[in-house]
């Protein structure tokens, strides 16, 4: 696959134009020069062959050669709402979630959550987004949905298939999900959800799912329920 560099601008005319973080990567990290082939996508299901024409210091133009909807989305719409873990481990959940198509990620605020993501966090996590959508061919953005309170989102989110993942419970049976086009699914901090939380949403309709005898972190939970969804 050649590089791959994201605009946000929508690509309407012949001509792109990479700015900072992209313009950066294609000038400095790949010594990009005019004359080379690169794809760029618009993160709303286009990708573009294009011909550098031009480096600035700062910015890079580009003529489009070829626009192409390429859809690499699953063929259902898979929801990830997780009350993230701290630090680092929330750059990895998101990588691995937009690796395996996750359509959208809500960070969910919970009694025992440990991290609540501000501005500059959720802008962090988008970059994120950029930089796996680059390196494994999405061309469409996995969303960051702004951070919501359980019982609010539980309240809200009312139809479809909802799993939340709760250890130790009889698991629902996962055949449940084969011909769903929506799914959802809950993963709680790394205290769990109390038991006021997970009896909230189960008589709101959420299917308790039990991912094994272990007790994993928040982010392997999440990804291990989203391999097993993204199929
Ligand atoms: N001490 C907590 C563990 C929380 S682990 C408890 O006993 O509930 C963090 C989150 O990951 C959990 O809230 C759950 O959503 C998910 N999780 C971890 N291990 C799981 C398992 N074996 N089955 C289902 N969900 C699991």
């Amino acid at each position: 696959m050649t590089a791959r560099y994201y605009v946000e601008q929508p690509i309407e005319t012949d001509v792109a134009v990479l700015t900072a973080t992209e313009a950066h990567h294609l000038l400095h990290v790949m010594r990009g020069r005019a004359g080379d082939e690169v794809t760029l996508f618009d993160g709303q299901g286009f990708e573009f062959l294009a011909r550098v024409t031009r480096c600035g210091r700062h910015e890079v133009e580009l003529a489009v050669v070829e626009r192409r909807e390429v859809n690499r989305e699953l063929s259902r719409r898979l929801v990830a709402a997780v009350a993230l873990p701290k630090g680092d481990r929330q750059q990895w959940l998101v990588e691995k979630l937009v690796e395996l198509g996750v359509a959208e990620l809500i960070p969910l605020q919970t009694e025992r959550s440990v991290a609540e993501p501000g501005t500059k966090a959720l802008e962090r996590l988008r970059r994120g987004v950029i930089e796996a959508s680059k390196q494994c061919g999405r061309n469409r953005l996995m969303q960051i949905g702004e951070p919501r309170a359980w019982r609010r989102y539980v309240a809200e989110a009312t139809t479809g298939c909802r799993l939340l993942a709760h250890p130790g419970h009889q698991s629902a049976d996962m055949s449940i999900v084969s011909s769903q086009l929506a799914v959802q699914f809950a993963v709680g901090p790394e205290g769990g959800f109390t038991d006021e939380e997970a009896n909230l949403a189960a008589g709101a309709g959420w299917q308790p799912v039990s991912l094994g005898e272990r007790i994993l972190r928040v982010e392997t939970a999440a990804v291990a329920l989203a391999a097993r969804l993204s199929l």
